[in-house]
């Protein structure tokens, strides 16, 4: 979108397509501009554009690029810019259908951290929760400094609440299929979606496409929609480096016998012991386990 507001169809020039989207400790990237770039363009005479430059960004999501049979290369994968200059990164997930997974709330959690990120809890379908069994994630979530929503995008309710914080802002909104995430851009925006799209990036490589789209609201706040990208697994995370991005481990860091310590079965492991007395919640712990994990099969050059 030009700064008038037009939109202009743009292409990149070829030898940006080699330079840009690489970072210096990142081996590998898809993708070159992406959803939320600023970027420089020449006009051409038939009111198409040309990609000169890409603006520096302040911060960009990425995540693993999905796996794709034969497509490995040395069986590392592949990081995927999913956008670009984000201020606030929503997660919306329900209570039931699907159900509810704080494994998901903490992966996006560790992405938005790690690329310094805003992220933001979104619960919906809260006319569900006739067991009363989500208070307690919003208290936990609450206490590690994270805003949290519950909300219900059939009535309405709780819906008002999210709006102030993103006002002004580059929104990208996540959540897996079914969450309610189009409902809740809906109640939220008065939206028909399909009218709102500004820009729409489809980045066809050799091994897969990405589509993310970002829609002006006015007022200069932007939501960053994700129709195409079902899952976030945070990219280029070093084992050791984890757990700074579980903020409430940040006390105990330095305690750990070993510097190296990734807080997995080291002795002296000042995070375990914080786990195991209840400073720490077990929930988050297990989730950094999993990451952990995911860690290990991927980065294999480490
Ligand atoms: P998306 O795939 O995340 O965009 O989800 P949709 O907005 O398409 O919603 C998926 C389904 O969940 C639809 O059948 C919605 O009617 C339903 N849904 C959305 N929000 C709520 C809610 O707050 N409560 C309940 N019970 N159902 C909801
Ligand atoms: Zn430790």
């Amino acid at each position: 979108m030009h700064d008038d507001g037009q939109v202009i169809r743009c292409n990149l020039r070829g030898k940006f397509k080699k330079h840009f989207g690489l970072k210096k400790d990142k081996l590998y990237a898809l993708d070159v501009a992406i959803v939320g770039d600023f970027v420089d363009i020449n006009m051409n005479e038939d009111g198409t554009g040309t990609i000169t430059g890409i603006d520096e960004r302040k911060n960009y999501l990425s995540r693993k690029a999905p796996k794709i049979k034969g497509a490995s290369y040395r069986g590392e994968r592949l990081e995927q810019v999913v956008a670009a200059n984000v201020d606030n990164l929503l997660v919306i997930t329900s209570v039931d259908y699907p159900q509810f997974n704080n494994r998901v709330i903490d992966r996006i959690i560790v992405a938005g951290e790690s690329s310094h990120i805003n992220t933001i809890i979104v619960i919906n379908k809260i006319d569900l929760d006739k067991e009363d069994f989500i208070q307690p994630w919003k208290e936990l979530y609450e206490s590690l400094g994270y805003n949290v929503f519950l909300t219900c995008a059939k009535t309405g309710k709780g819906v008002d609440e999210i709006k102030s914080i993103l006002d002004g802002k580059v929104n990208l909104f996540w959540g897996q299929s079914g969450v309610g995430k189009s409902s809740l851009l809906n109640s939220l925006f008065g939206l028909d979606l399909s009218t709102g799209e500004i820009s729409t990036f489809s980045n066809k490589g050799t091994h897969t496409t990405v589509t993310s789209r970002m829609i002006d609201m006015g007022g200069n706040t932007f939501v960053i929609d994700t129709p195409g990208i079902r899952e976030i697994e945070p990219y280029g995370i070093k084992k050791e480096d984890l757990g700074h991005y579980f903020v409430e481990f940040a006390g105990y860091l330095e305690d750990c016998k070993f510097n190296t310590c990734t807080h997995h079965h080291e002795p002296g492991c000042a995070v375990i012991k914080a786990v195991e007395i209840g400073d720490i919640s077990s929930e988050r712990y297990e989730s950094y386990l999993k990451l952990l994990e995911t860690i290990e099969e991927d980065m294999i050059f480490q």
